[in-house]
């Protein structure tokens, strides 16, 4: 590896550079990218102000989507043989892989970053795909309404979780944020804008989640919006089995009447605590004494807070909204500590805490091929979606194999769409009279045992067993995540039926490469 880096970054002042970003790593995340990363969220902040207040003009999107369709007609008519992806830097996608699939792309500029429309009557918002979460829940919170599925970190965008795939603690009411889609604008690869929806294109529509923009581009979505109140009633309920853990978030996920939001955070193979939220007003004494502002530069990070109640019991908090949507933005979920170590230490949260957390961008900016090596081979980024029956089984076995924790669980409905089935099947766990299954997030993010104690460790042995897994209980793995699969197990594990049709009749197989190509292992 040190000579293929070394052969490509040749010059000197590569070779400076490169070891100082891999020897000060720390120091560089704490000068670099912590200040870079304040200052441009406080410029995006004023940005997004600036254009919803002064400028937003439904024209302007027209015409930003002819330059969009321009360029793709001039790619058909220079009969370039050069698939087309999106010009976006790998490094300013929030997924922790920097995939080398754009260079052998031809690019195609998508600068469509704004809130178009909020129509409450309807309850949908229509947005450009580089919307961030952190842009909706500014702009839609304080108007008491959100995303019906308004998924976590700040910085991830409506178009990349569309055309991936976006989860959130109410999705085993709602579903993943695709089935939250009223309606998604493509250009397709001869360079038409068409719209999909339930009615309109209905092949397309159901075909488009998880398709990772390999069947046209994404110009705008509109989503279904629901009120929300300004608080959301979090009660911690610290488990202290494994089998109770899973005996409860199960019952909770299939209730008629279980809760809006409902999260576990595992902290060791028996401990966990589960949390389940509503949305609410605080009005009484008692209400006002129990609220947390858990995004408080000075406040303890939001897992370890959740932590504090398998000591002291059951309990609950009213949590201002936007602190809730985005309460693990702070610590990166857990990742933060690896980076900045000291960063939940009450003097650093004092002091320093109010840079806010570094943006995965800067981080990556900053990751020579070295350290992207190291991270995808001694480091587990896995987010597996599984049948609910699978939760007990798939903690032991993510024990046995990363021993990481803390571990996170949000249950999910997979929907049943008939022949429209898209890239995930039909579920076999179908409830009683419903047309979804209970499925489940399971996400191990951190550094697995084996490196930890400086054993052998073999990233693509370890990951291929997780994925055989999957595959064997028929469930699914995130695809920002590492991928160790080859392409005929990574088609077996999703349903290309309608999506090879899609790209035959949408024009899309010479125009867009396939998901695999775009997702495959990086390393062997
Ligand atoms: C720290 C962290 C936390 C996360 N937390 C969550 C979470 O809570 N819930 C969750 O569901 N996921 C979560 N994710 C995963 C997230 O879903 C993926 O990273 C996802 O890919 C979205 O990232 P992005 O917005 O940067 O999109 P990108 O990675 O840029 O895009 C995803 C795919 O969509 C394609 N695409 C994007 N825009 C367009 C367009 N306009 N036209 C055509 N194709 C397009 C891209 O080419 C790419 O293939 C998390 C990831 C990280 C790193």
């Amino acid at each position: 590896m040190k000579e293929e880096v070394a052969k490509k970054y040749s010059s000197r002042t590569s070779t400076v550079l490169f070891s100082f970003l891999e020897k000060y790593r720390g120091i560089v995340i704490l000068l670099f990218c912590l200040p870079a990363s304040f200052i441009y969220e406080r410029f995006l902040i004023l940005r997004n102000w600036i254009y919803w207040n002064l400028l937003a003009n439904p024209k302007k999107h027209d015409e930003r989507v002819k330059i969009v369709q321009d360029q793709v007609i001039r790619w058909n008519k220079s009969g370039s043989t050069q698939p087309m992806c999106t010009a976006r830097s790998e490094w300013l996608s929030m997924g922790p892989k920097i995939a080398d699939f754009k260079k052998d792309c031809h690019r195609i500029a998508i600068n469509l970053r704004d809130i178009l429309e909020v129509d409450t009557k309807k309850q949908t918002i229509r947005v450009e795909p580089l919307v961030t979460m952190g842009q909706v829940t500014q702009h839609l919170v304080p108007m008491g309404w959100a995303f019906a599925v308004m998924v976590e970190m700040e910085d991830l965008t409506a178009g990349g979780l569309v055309m991936g795939v976006g989860m959130e603690t109410n999705s085993h009411h709602w579903g993943l944020i695709q089935d939250t889609v009223v309606a998604y604008e493509v250009v397709l690869g001869d360079g038409t804008l068409v719209r999909a929806t339930a009615e309109e294109n209905k092949d397309l529509f159901y075909a488009l989640p998880w398709s990772h923009g390999t069947l046209g581009f994404l110009v705008a979505v509109e989503l279904k919006i629901i009120p929300v109140k300004p608080y959301m009633h979090l009660t911690y309920i610290p488990c202290h089995s494994l089998d109770e853990m899973c005996k409860l978030t199960e019952s909770l996920s299939i209730a008629d009447d279980g809760p809006e939001f409902l999260e576990v955070t595992v902290y060791s193979k028996e401990k966990s605590v589960v949390m389940v939220g509503e949305f609410a007003d605080v009005k009484t004494k008692e209400q006002k004494a129990k609220i947390n502002h858990c995004n408080y530069w000075f406040k303890p990070w939001f897992y370890k807070h959740a932590e504090s109640f398998l000591k002291s019991g059951k309990n609950d908090e009213y949590i201002p909204l936007r602190h809730y949507y985005h309460r693990h933005t702070r610590s990166i979920f857990w990742e933060l500590e690896q980076l900045v170590p000291f960063g939940n230490n009450p003097v650093y949260r004092w002091l320093l805490g109010w840079l806010g957390a570094p943006k995965i961008s800067f981080i990556k900016l900053t990751s020579t091929p070295s350290i992207q090596r190291a991270t995808a081979e001694l480091h587990v980024v896995q987010d597996l979606i599984l049948p609910i029956n699978e939760l007990k089984r798939s903690v032991l076995i993510f024990h046995e194999i990363f021993e990481i924790y803390p571990l996170l669980i949000y249950p999910i409905r997979i929907y049943d769409y008939g022949k429209y089935q898209g890239f995930l099947r039909k579920p076999e766990n179908l409830l009683p009279g419903r047309n979804y299954g209970m499925f489940y997030d399971i996400g191990a993010y951190g550094t697995p045992r084996a490196v930890r104690k400086k054993e052998p460790w073999n990233a693509n042995e370890s990951i291929r067993k997780v994925e055989k897994y999957a595959r064997d209980v028929k469930g699914y793995q995130c695809l920002y995540t590492d991928i160790f699969a080859t392409r005929e197990e990574f088609e077996e594990m999703f349903d290309h039926t309608l999506y090879k049709e899609m790209r035959r009749k949408y024009k899309a197989e010479k125009a867009f490469p396939m998901v695999y190509d775009k997702v495959k292992p990086l390393w062997k």
